[in-house]
């Protein structure tokens, strides 16, 4: 794979970030790839494992020279990272980003892009519980989406060249205006997450199913919901206070039919619940069909342990 940019500058050094940087390493698409965190420790594991090519201690010294910077961080940093580094950019250069959430990106960080630097706000919607500059791995993004969501006006060569910097790492690449982005997401990953995080808050709370019943039962379907309520605390909450609106048009809508399901069950609707169930199980055969997740037994752990 050739060289697509001379030098990647990624803010942040966790999950999305060292993933990037071994995908981007391996196949050669940077001359360089400079990294930056917050914490001396992210920087010096950073530097042990041999993440980047450099690693440096602030993020004026990760942008200089760069012809790409990925703020890398949670969402509710980026602002403020984006008004530090404004006048170290080099022109011509593209900025963009990789959080979960994308109008409260633009609207933070758009503000501090100079004249003649493209930012192309970005999202792979690929990830794992894990998180941490040691959390990486490069096959992390292939076969996953990432979403684009360049501004109206912003540079097609500059898209492109994203673009494609996104599929030699393995995803395949929409381009979506930010709105829709956010109430797609808010469905598929965000409304999810609370609902995950909340079932498990409430098995804890359930002290009439001891601790070692939940633990040892838990393949009957909790154990899914625990693996997503693992996720970064702080990730999490930035995804929920930034992407208010969509996130509870969804969950009202949850609590409806939420509602309607609990009367079914009481008054013994069975044809409701059958009818119900068949819908969603054609929405998981659609997942599947659409190479977005294996249909082994137990979701593949078995094949992913050999
Ligand atoms: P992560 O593993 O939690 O790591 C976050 C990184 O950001 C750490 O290296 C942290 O440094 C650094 N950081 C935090 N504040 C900073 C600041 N002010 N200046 C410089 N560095 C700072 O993160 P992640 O899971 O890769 O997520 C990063 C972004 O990707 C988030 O916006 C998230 O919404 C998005 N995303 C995540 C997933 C996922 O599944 N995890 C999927 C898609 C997109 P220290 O370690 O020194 O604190």
């Amino acid at each position: 794979m050739s060289q697509l940019y001379s030098r990647v500058a990624l803010i942040g050094l966790g999950l999305i970030a060292s993933s990037m940087a071994l995908a981007i390493r391996r196949d050669g698409l940077a001359g360089e790839v400079v990294g930056t965190a917050r914490s001396d420790e992210t920087r010096r594991i950073a530097e042990e494992i041999g993440l980047c090519d450099r690693v440096v201690p602030t993020v004026a010294e990760a942008v200089a020279g760069a012809d790409l910077v990925v703020l890398a961080t949670p969402i509710g940093a980026m602002g403020a990272i984006a008004e530090e580094i404004a006048p170290h950019l080099a022109p011509g250069a593209t900025v963009t980003d990789v959080g979960s959430v994308k109008r409260a990106v633009v609207e933070a960080v758009g503000p501090h892009i100079p004249a003649g630097v493209h930012f192309i706000p970005g999202h792979p919607l690929a990830g794992t519980e894990h998180s941490g500059p040691r959390s990486g791995f490069p096959e992390l993004f292939d076969g996953r989406w990432c979403v684009l969501a360049p501004p109206e006006g912003t540079d097609p060569a500059a898209v492109d060249k994203l673009a494609a910097l996104w599929r030699a790492m393995g995803s395949q690449v929409d381009l979506m205006d930010v709105a829709r982005h956010d109430l797609v997401l808010a469905v598929t990953s965000h409304a999810p997450h609370l609902i995950a995080y909340t079932m498990v808050g409430v098995a804890d709370d359930l002290r009439r199913v001891t601790d070692s019943e939940v633990v040892k039962y838990s393949a009957a379907g909790f154990r899914d919901f625990t693996r997503i309520a693992a996720s970064d605390p702080t990730m999490w909450r930035d995804v929920f206070l930034t992407n208010k609106d969509a996130t509870l048009e969804i969950l009202g809508r949850f609590t409806e039919e939420l509602f309607a399901l609990q009367r079914a069950i009481r008054t013994g609707d069975g044809d409701h619940l059958h009818d119900y169930f068949t819908r969603t199980r054609a929405i998981r055969r659609g997942i599947i069909e659409a190479g977005q997740d294996t249909d082994a037994p137990d979701f593949g752990r078995a094949a992913a342990r050999k």
